[in-house]
């Protein structure tokens, strides 16, 4: 198929139409992108000989001709779109527009990606005056064609014509009331023909055209509307929330129509072929007698369960469709199994049985929850019906996230104060704020909040990332802050109705309590409580399912992964979570704890190195304290740490108050510190005086560093007998001179203590990578480090000369012009910055065969940089605890991805 540049002119042998049905078909499931995902499976469905209505589809080329088109069908089309509707006549033993005999047809959408609910379908198109006769003489029954016909004229007036359905719906109920009818079905088929005359009536008043009797113009219309609720804002919206992008366009399959309607032995339903929120196998939906399509999920009756066993569950008392129609029932299930069989996955099915025969209108991978998806891949590897790479390929590592955290203590005092909709599963505590850069500020400090807003907008993310987790007052399961929070992983609860934030007042208020700002509460993302309080929280169970595919995980991929930690808590959760060494340990954390703090700032105040010396031997201590832990934690496991980084500034006070208090502190001149505060200044500290350059001003800060971690190791290599592994990463380093210089006195304190302890230390000196010379002069780098290890924070702020912390604006104006793809401190920009990565890595390779490389940035846990990381033969990479696990599953996904020859894009 060519992709013509002009596709007003485009050729009329252009193949736009693919047919499928009596068990055949001329497309198939690979044929996505161009059938869709509904009518690619409508296709292979057919093949497997399941029974599936006949029909065709049009190609999303098509609807690629259509927008370019200036929204009109190109002529060619239609002879291809009426050879078709004849072969689908052939089939059914009908015709369009036959009197005696009509076929019917749907018109529906389906894109390559599921927007489920987001575009629009229209049933039962070919209906006219006299077709209706037809149909109400041919099947015996006026009660099933005048009820086919009013929905026909609905929905075709809301989706086609642009009537509101409310409009209809006041009709019909105005129609009930006048005749005294309660529901639907008490309605006789003299009275559907008459409300069949008051929807026309409705048209034409609304239009001031009559509806359309031409069934070919029905057709046009419909295909036409069809290819436009593409951009209809919630389908718009839809695909800016999952990444979809605005060119694929949806296909358009007209298929001939089966009825659920037609009575007792008539119903349609949908089916998941296992239960979506726990994994269980066993097949789970709802069904409606004598309904058609839209019913089931338009809550207009209420659905009967599918199986007894799941009708008792729920306690039901409608019979289940097990009950009614066994046979139907046991062939739904045969159907279900040839399809997981033939897909490889769960799925989730549409079907509608026509006077006791079953007929399938489509199929799809079903979405699940996470617990429910580990369960169905480690079952589907039992049942031999998938391998355990396929398994390991099913689940989205993103989504692992949401099991790794906290949930409430069931057995825990709870008072609740509101009410809303569970909105984002887990549980989070904190002081409650109602303002987004409040809640960053706050976080900022390392405090806990809660972000309560009336509702959610992008403006706020930001803070919804800084927060705990997210309340908001108004809203359903699908605002934004539903949709925003769950993709984070935060805990929210939604719309809690009762619930008013007065801004003015910075208050929550619900039925006459008022809760501060500042005041703590607890949100119940799972249950969609809000209470009062902080609530003990239980520390989530990592079932079976994922301890056996995360050990499959681990066996398929080749990159290591670490975790960047330095509290001992973080360091034994990383490990708990299967860290397999800490890639990157930030020693200035260390710095920052209220008893270190001053001896660090009079180490800074120090006129001379004598000076700076007697303040570092108060800090070395407590240095080598920290690391005694670590390696506790770690034993053998390899333990990156980085020397001292921020610039000096940073650890004095800023100004007025504190630096008197500071001073005090400190015994100095508050006018000294405030000179010395002076001094330090820079005008662009990122690019400042930092990193390797204060080793290289203050060598004897290495050299207690160095001693620290050399004497915590001889102690606990000593004490434990395990031999633990210290590598030594020198910052920001742009030149091998710098390495140079510093490795040899790091190698000095080596020796030194070794000799003190009588312990040999088996220790590496390598650096960071994060400035875009180092990776250009890795090859000289090499000669002297041991290992490498990327930062690409730095890096992606050096390569791109954009400052993280200020990237927010610029970068929602980039991202929302389409100007970049996404995020580059997020995700890995590969074009630019994974360019020096595999430069810096290639170069240092060829100085130094065994270099060990890694990556301990941001992206070492985002799996679209991982699946890069794993491209460009690193070592491994180390990300935050909580995203380790995370991190091994998208690793092993990227080497399975990387043996197929294909990467994510
Ligand atoms: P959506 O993508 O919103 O689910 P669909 O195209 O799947 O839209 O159709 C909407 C409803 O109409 C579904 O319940 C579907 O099963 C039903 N439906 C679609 N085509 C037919 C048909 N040919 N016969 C009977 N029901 C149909
Ligand atoms: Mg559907
Ligand atoms: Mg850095």
């Amino acid at each position: 198929m060519s992709k013509s540049k002009t596709p007003k002119k485009a050729k009329a042998a252009a193949k736009w139409v693919y047919t499928f049905g009596d068990g055949a078909a001329e497309g198939h499931a690979e044929l996505r992108e161009l059938l869709g995902g509904k009518g690619a499976n409508l296709a292979e469905m057919s093949k497997l000989g399941l029974p599936v209505p006949p029909g065709f589809t049009i190609t999303t080329d098509v609807c690629a001709a259509y927008f370019a088109n200036g929204n009109a069908l190109p002529d060619a089309l239609r002879p291809q779109i009426e050879e078709a509707l004849v072969r689908v006549g052939a089939m059914t033993g009908a015709a369009f527009g036959d009197e005696a005999s009509p076929l019917l047809v749907s018109v529906r959408s389906g894109g390559r990606a599921s927007m489920p609910g987001m575009m629009d379908t229209v049933l039962n198109l070919g209906l006219n005056d006299a077709t209706c006769e037809g149909l109400a003489r041919r099947s015996g029954d006026a009660r099933f064609a005048f009820d086919s016909y009013r929905r026909f004229i609905q929905m075709y007036g809301d989706v086609v014509l642009g009537v509101d359905h409310h409009l209809f719906e006041d009709v019909l109920d105005n129609f009930k009331n006048l005749n005294g009818h309660g529901s639907d079905t008490e309605l006789t088929p003299e009275d559907w023909r008459e409300v069949v005359e008051d929807f026309k009536e409705l048209v034409e008043t609304e239009l001031g055209e009559p509806f359309p009797q031409d069934i070919y113009a029905q057709l046009w219309g419909a295909v036409g509307a069809v290819f436009s609720s593409w951009n209809t804002a919630r389908a718009i919206t839809y695909r800016r929330l999952h990444d979809i992008p605005d060119d694929w366009g949806t296909a358009v399959n007209i298929q001939a129509m089966v009825f659920g309607n037609m009575g007792e032995t008539s119903a349609t339903g949908v089916a998941f072929t296992r239960n979506p929120s726990t994994g269980e196998k066993a097949i789970f939906g709802e069904f409606l007698v004598n309904a058609q399509g839209e019913d089931v999920v338009a809550g207009i009756r209420t659905p009967q369960s599918l199986s007894e066993r799941a009708r008792l569950e729920m306690g039901d008392k409608a019979a289940s469709l097990e009950a009614l129609m066994p046979v139907l029932f046991t062939e739904l299930t045969d159907v279900c199994d040839r399809l997981e069989a033939r897909f490889s996955d769960m799925q989730d099915v549409e079907f509608t049985i026509q006077e006791g025969k079953l007929w399938m209108l489509q199929t799809r991978n079903g979405k699940r929850t996470i617990s429910a998806a580990l369960k169905i891949a480690t079952d589907m590897v039992g049942e031999g019906l998938i391998s355990q790479s396929e398994a390991v390929m099913c689940v989205e590592p993103q989504e692992i996230d949401k099991l790794l955290h906290p949930t409430l203590d069931p057995d825990a005092e709870r008072h609740v104060i509101a009410t809303g909709l569970p909105a984002s599963p887990g549980a989070a505590t904190g002081e409650i704020v109602f303002d987004a850069d409040e809640a960053e500020a706050l976080a900022a400090q390392g405090r806990k909040v809660i972000l309560a807003r009336t509702e959610t907008s992008p403006e706020d993310i930001h803070g919804m990332h800084a927060a705990q987790g997210i309340l908001t007052t108004r809203g359903g399961m699908t605002s934004h802050a539903a949709v925003v929070a769950r993709g984070m992983g935060r805990p929210c609860v939604s719309g809690a109705g009762r619930a008013r934030i007065d801004q003015e007042a910075q208050t929550l208020n619900v039925d006459g309590l008022v809760i501060a700002k500042g005041e703590v509460v607890t949100l119940d993302g799972t249950s969609g409580e809000v209470l009062k309080g902080e609530v003990a929280l239980r520390q989530p169970e990592l079932s079976g399912d994922f301890v056996t595919l995360m050990g499959w995980a681990d066996e398929l991929r080749r990159l290591g992964v670490r975790a960047n930690a330095e509290t001992p808590h973080d360091v034994a959760q990383a490990r708990d979570f299967g860290a397999e060494g800490i890639g990157l340990c930030r020693t200035e954390h260390m710095f920052f704890e209220p008893e270190r703090i001053s001896a660090v700032r009079e180490m800074i105040l120090a006129a001379d190195e004598d000076g700076r010396r007697t303040a570092l031997d108060k800090i070395l201590p407590m240095q080598r304290g920290d690391f005694v832990k670590i390696f506790e934690i770690m034993g053998e496991l390899p333990v990156t740490i980085r020397l001292l980084d921020p610039p000096l500034h940073e650890f004095l006070p800023n100004e007025g108050e504190d630096v008197a208090d500071a001073a005090l502190a400190l015994g100095v001149e508050e006018k000294a510190l405030k000179q010395r505060i002076a001094q330090l200044k820079e005008f662009n500290p990122m690019l400042g005086h930092r990193g390797c350059r204060l080793a290289i001003s203050y060598p004897e800060i290495t050299d207690m560093q160095a001693r620290a971690i050399f004497e915590a190791a001889c102690e606990v290599t000593q004490s434990s007998g395990r031999a633990v592994k210290p590598e030594i990463m020198v910052p920001l380093v742009l030149a091998r001179n710098e390495l140079d210089f510093i490795k040899a006195r790091i190698d000095a304190v080596a020796e030194a203590v070794g000799r003190e302890r009588d312990v040999t230390i088996d220790y590496q000196v390598g650096t960071m990578i994060e400035l875009p010379r180092a990776c250009l002069r890795a090859g000289e780098i090499a000669k002297t480090a041991q290992f490498f290890s990327f930062g690409t924070n730095d890096l992606t702020q050096t390569t791109m000369g954009l400052s993280r912390d200020d990237s927010g604006p610029i970068m929602s104006d980039y991202l929302a012009r389409g100007i970049l793809e996404a995020d580059p401190f997020a995700q890995l920009d590969e074009a630019g910055v994974g360019e020096l990565v595999a430069i810096g890595a290639a170069r240092g390779r060829e100085a130094r065969e065994n270099l060990k490389i890694g990556i301990c940035g941001e992206h070492g846990g985002d799996p679209q940089s991982i699946d890069f990381f794993e491209r460009a033969g690193l070592d491994y990479v180390s990300c935050s605890p909580f995203r380790v696990p995370i991190a091994r599953l998208a690793a092993a996904q990227a080497a399975l991805r990387a043996r197929a020859g294909k990467g994510t894009k």
